[in-house]
C-alpha cells in the first residue's frame, strides 16, 4: 500500500505532468491555465469576449463611438460622479441607444452600478 502511494506521488511530480494541451488552440500550458476543462484560460477568455460581443452588440457599438469621441476631443473624461476619483474613470452608458450620453464613474463605482442594474433587470425578469 505504501509503495503504491509513493508511486502515485512520484508519478505526479514530473514537470510534464503539470502541463496539458488545450483542445482549442493546441498550445501546451501549465495546468494552472486550465480550470477543470480541456480549454486553456486564454481560449476561455477569448470565447467569453466573443459571446459577450454577440450578446451585447449595442453596448459594444456605444463603447466604440465613445472611444472615437474621446480620441477626437468631442468628449473629455470627467472625474467619477460618485466619489470624484480621476484615475481609472470609465464612461458608463445609462442608455446604449445614446452612445454620447455618458456618466463618468471610477472602476469601483462603475462595477457597483452594473451590479445594481443587473439586480434590477434580474428582479424584473
Ligand atoms: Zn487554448
Ligand atoms: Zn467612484
Ligand atoms: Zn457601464
Amino acid at each position: 500500500m505504501d509503495l503504491y502511494i509513493k508511486d502515485k506521488v512520484g508519478f505526479r511530480m514530473p514537470a510534464h505532468d503539470k502541463e496539458k494541451r488545450c483542445v482549442t488552440c493546441k498550445e501546451i500550458y501549465h495546468l494552472h491555465m486550465f480550470r477543470e476543462n480541456k480549454t486553456c484560460n486564454v481560449c476561455v477568455r477569448k470565447d467569453k469576449r466573443k459571446k459577450y460581443r454577440s450578446a451585447h452588440p449595442k453596448e459594444i457599438g456605444a463603447r466604440a463611438i465613445l472611444k472615437i469621441a474621446l480620441k477626437s476631443g468631442h468628449l473629455i473624461k470627467q472625474p467619477c460622479e460618485k466619489c470624484g476619483a480621476i484615475s481609472n474613470v470609465d464612461g458608463h452608458h445609462p442608455d446604449y441607444e445614446k452612445p454620447l450620453d455618458i456618466i463618468w464613474l471610477c472602476r469601483a463605482h462603475h462595477m457597483q452600478e452594473h451590479s445594481r442594474l443587473k439586480l434590477l433587470s434580474d428582479g424584473n425578469a
